[in-house]
């Protein structure tokens, strides 16, 4: 009867992509998902079924289809100066993540309370013509870094990642240059210490400000979910488009070198194209702001 079971739900979990019928696992234990193969994003709903939600991250901007919704102040940022962070590879990406001492928090640009810092991570591309999850006007960008935060009306950022104004997401993107961006070095001395899936780092302190590039000119601001599973709806998105951040197809292949999968595992392989497709903007509006006078 099991085996009966399996086939008949293999028959009816075919996702079309195009004119292929690709397969998806059925295997929810472990929640395991990745961005290509038989657990790619049209898959991801199988097992978590709010990735088919009306309200998902990303999405493509469009400037002619934003509402203006005005000038601000750039975002005000409070706490200690430093932060204790570890950086891991999980697989999909690498994340550096607050680890212990006081919270900082991040308020302003219109938005509704106070968001306090939790982790930064990235999504790149094999080549850079593609690589960022949003996109402008259909054109990806090589990179985009997300600075994860969390509404401090909750306890904890596992509490809030399901409330509706549960987190604050803001995206940064980049931009290939010739030379390499010296402002980078810290970065790429980390990621380059995680090499394969399931690598950490020691705890160290990090100025927070070296990762976050001055704030300034035009943002998008949507309401949005998780990129990754569970895809909750809890994001409010505040993407800084007017500033990208240079970076050397040198330096972003350190990113490229990450590996998705522990030293010597059989499914290994270089850790890129990690990014969603972009989802239906259904009946959500997108807002355009500007910091700055
Ligand atoms: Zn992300």
């Amino acid at each position: 009867m099991q085996v009966v079971l399996i086939a008949f739900a293999l028959l009816f979990c075919g996702v079309k992509a195009g004119n292929t019928q690709k397969q998806c696992s059925t295997d929810c234990e472990g929640n395991h998902w990745s961005y290509s193969g038989d657990s790619s994003p049209k898959c991801w709903s199988i097992c978590n079924p709010k990735c088919q939600g009306t309200r998902q991250s990303p999405i493509n901007l469009q400037i002619g289809k934003a509402k203006f919704m005005g000038i601000f102040q750039a975002p005000e940022v409070s706490g200690p100066l430093t932060v204790k962070m570890k950086a891991s590879n999980n697989g999909h990406t690498v994340v550096l993540a607050k680890t212990s001492g006081q919270s900082i928090h991040i308020s302003g640009v219109g938005l509704d309370g106070s968001f306090i810092f939790d982790q930064l991570h990235f999504h790149w591309g094999s080549e850079a013509s593609t690589g960022s999850e949003h996109t402008l006007n259909g054109n990806h960008w090589p990179m985009e870094m997300h600075v994860v935060t969390h509404n401090d009306k909750y306890e904890s950022i596992g509490e809030a990642k399901t409330a509706p104004d549960g987190l604050a997401v803001f995206a940064y993107f980049f931009q290939i240059v010739k030379q390499d961006n010296p402002g980078l070095s810290d970065l790429l001395a980390v990621v380059d210490s995680v090499p394969n899936k399931g690598d950490s780092s020691d705890e160290m302190s990090f100025q927070l400000v070296k990762f976050l590039p001055p704030f300034g000119g035009d943002f998008f601001r949507y309401k949005g979910s998780l990129t990754t599973p569970g895809c909750f709806e809890s994001v409010t998105w505040t993407l800084f488009t007017g500033l990208t951040v240079p970076i050397s197809e040198n330096q972003l292949n350190k990113f490229r070198q990450l590996m998705t999968a522990g030293d010597g595992g059989k499914d290994a392989h270089p850790m890129f194209n990690n990014f969603r497709p972009t989802q239906a903007l259904n009946a959500r509006e997108i807002l355009f702001g500007v910091i700055g006078a």
